[in-house]
């Protein structure tokens, strides 16, 4: 150990001072499956012309798109750090997640074996059949070297030999070798290593032609493939037309990485130059769905890709990432991933409706929306995407997902725009403006956006598009920063959609999570605040025994007793709490929750002043020209 140490240091001594030849030498990644079946990797990492100062090596503990800690250094494990001899370096551990070299010669050598097994946009999941490796989850790196080239070489196991890589990365000396400019794109850069089935087309996009590659892992029919095919292209030329160009794609290639098997977990995940979609459906059984997901993230490669917001950028691997724009970019996302498909015809008209109504109901009745604003909402991602707690919260009376509440605003903001300019300014023309600002100019290298922008610049960017800053700084104040929600009913009314109560005439407490138990009917999660169930005092985990006098051991009894009890009368509860008998007295409202259809389908004629302004909203627009 101490020999080891002692040749270590005269190594580094020689090889110190000619770094300007090695400063830029590429950190080279070699990834190993020797034991596929045990959802093992071996990663090998090979570092040259390192400066003298300590190498401090690290597992990410968060993932580009992904803003809780995933501490990804727990599947770690075997991990060897050594001279290019192969002799042992000394290694300390600062933290979990770090390993401290404070000793080393010019050239280090890292091993150490993965254990990945969940399919999903986020971790690693090698098994006999494919790897798929999101970077962070996966590759160990070090401090101070984010600036340098890397290269990674995929090796197939024993029997692997029609496996192929799909990845943004970009394409090396040969086929199993790829190389990335910097940590930033590196990280950013999800490889699906298998024997996947492969889709391509182009566009023409002014001067540019991307190609797009569908590249998926599935067990379903190759047959069923081309169709869908067909209708990711109506996707992707159909969202062009939002912005009217494409974003300069690195290599001119954007890459759909779909892995489609029963024991995926069902995600979506963006990234600059491709995207993830994961799940455990077939395109046969949900192929709506799967479009969805598809128009959503793709939507992304613009926004929050490009358009990005200043807290995410760059990406902080070592922490979680706050940004309290999230509304933004994926509430207004996730607006435009229905509306795309709606545009390119792959879904009816009243399907979008009920998106939209379902969306507006959620927000309008969750209680947490007089908690926090939609930008605190952002703020609060680090605790709600995907992070696991092992305390009870609060959030269901306390958090709305910024998705819906997003999803809400843009089409709040949408329907505003239309309606106060007579159709003249839209939605598309604030996304088409906040894309040429800070998206389009870029970034210095694959990886970075140079520009990315505030809250402040988005509300100066609505200013400028409506033509009225007054206008801008009370939207964002009322519905962004505060509490409120627009008047969808009279909006969507110049649609010729009728927002409308679903069932008023039905008796209701407040939705209740309602579980069959010995005994009863335990309320399974909590009682929304405000709600009449919550005033009388019921909490999750009481058990209800009996409601209006009835002995009840069903939910379905307890749905039905609620459902039918006159809005305005009350009803008598007993319910068990601890152990303990407790009556109380529900007062009933009428049901308030809202629905969303075309006026069609609620026996009202749709006049032409409706249909021009719901033909403007939602015909296509992938003809639209350049700028
Ligand atoms: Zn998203």
């Amino acid at each position: 150990m101490r020999a080891d140490r002692l040749i270590a240091a005269v190594f580094a001594l020689c090889f110190v001072a000619p770094t300007a030849a090695f400063a830029q030498a590429p950190v080279a990644y070699r990834l190993t499956f020797p034991e596929p079946g045990h959802h093992l990797m071996q990663v090998e990492v090979s570092f040259a012309g390192l400066p003298a100062a300590p190498l401090e090596l690290h597992m990410s503990r968060s993932s580009p798109g992904r803003y809780a800690l995933h501490e990804f250094a727990k599947n770690v494990y075997d991990v060897r750090i050594t001279d290019a001899a192969g002799a042992a370096l000394r290694v300390a551990r600062p933290s979990a997640h770090e390993w401290l070299v404070a000793r080393h010669p010019a050239a280090v050598r890292v091993s150490y074996r993965l254990f990945g097994d969940r399919i999903d946009g986020t971790y690693l999941s090698v098994d006999s059949a494919h790897a798929h490796i999101n970077m962070p989850s996966a590759l160990m790196w070090a401090r101070g070297l984010e600036d340098r080239p890397v290269t990674v070489r995929f090796e197939p196991p024993p029997g692997g030999t029609s496996w192929r890589v799909a990845t943004q990365l970009f394409p090396g000396p040969d086929a199993q070798t790829f190389t990335a400019p910097n940590l930033q794109y590196l990280m950013d850069s999800p490889s699906e290593f298998s024997a996947f089935a492969l889709r391509t087309f182009t566009v023409r996009d002014g001067a540019r032609e991307p190609t797009f590659r569908l590249a998926i892992h599935h067990d379903g029919e190759e047959a069923e493939l081309d169709g869908f095919a067909r209708d990711v292209e109506k996707i992707v030329r159909e969202e062009r037309g939002v912005y009217r160009e494409y974003p300069a794609y690195d290599g001119g290639t954007y890459t759909f990485i779909a892995d489609y098997l029963p024991w995926a977990n069902g995600d979506g995940m963006e990234h600059r130059n491709s995207a993830i979609v994961t799940s455990a459906s077939s395109v046969r059984a949900s192929r709506t769905d799967l479009l969805g997901t598809i128009s959503h993230e793709f939507f992304h490669s613009w926004n929050v890709e490009r358009i990005r917001p200043k807290s995410l950028e760059p990406f902080n691997f070592d922490d979680e990432n706050v940004s309290g724009e999230l509304w933004l970019a994926e509430g207004f996302t996730n607006y435009y991933g229905p509306l795309v498909l709606q545009r390119a015809g792959l879904t009816q008209l009243a399907e979008f409706a009920s998106e939209m109504g379902d969306t507006i109901n959620s927000v309008t009745f969750s209680p947490g929306r007089h908690v926090r604003t939609a930008e605190e909402m952002s703020q609060m991602a680090p605790y709600v995407d995907a992070a696991g707690a092992v305390d009870r919260t609060s959030f269901e009376n306390t958090f709305v997902s910024y998705y819906t509440w997003g999803e809400a605003i843009a089409l709040g903001l949408d329907l505003t725009l239309r309606d106060r300019t007579g159709g003249t300014v839209t939605l598309d023309d604030f996304m088409r403006s906040m894309w040429e600002k800070f998206g389009r100019p870029g970034g210095h290298a694959p990886g970075y956006v140079d520009h990315p922008y505030t809250i402040a610049d988005a509300k100066a960017v609505l200013a400028a598009v409506a033509g009225d800053a007054a206008f801008a700084d009370d939207f964002f104040a009322r519905y962004i920063q505060g509490h409120e929600m627009v008047n969808y009913a009279r909006l969507l009314a110049d649609a010729g959609m009728v927002l409308k109560p679903r069932a008023p005439q039905a008796g209701f407490t407040g939705e209740l999570p309602l579980q069959d138990v010995q005994g009863g009917v335990r309320i399974a999660g909590a009682v929304p605040s405000g709600w009449p169930a919550y005033q009388a005092g019921l909490e999750h985990d009481d058990i209800i025994i009996s409601i209006g006098g009835t002995t009840v051991s069903r939910a379905e009894a307890v749905d039905a007793a609620i459902r039918a009890a006159r809005p305005g009368t009350a009803i008598a509860v007993t319910f068990l709490r601890r152990g303990q008998r407790i009556a109380a007295t529900i007062r009933v409202v009428a049901d308030p929750r809202l629905e969303l259809v075309p006026a069609e389908q609620a026996g009202q004629p749709l006049t032409d002043a409706q249909r021009r302004f719901r033909d403007a909203w939602l015909r296509s627009a992938a003809g639209s020209g350049g700028p």
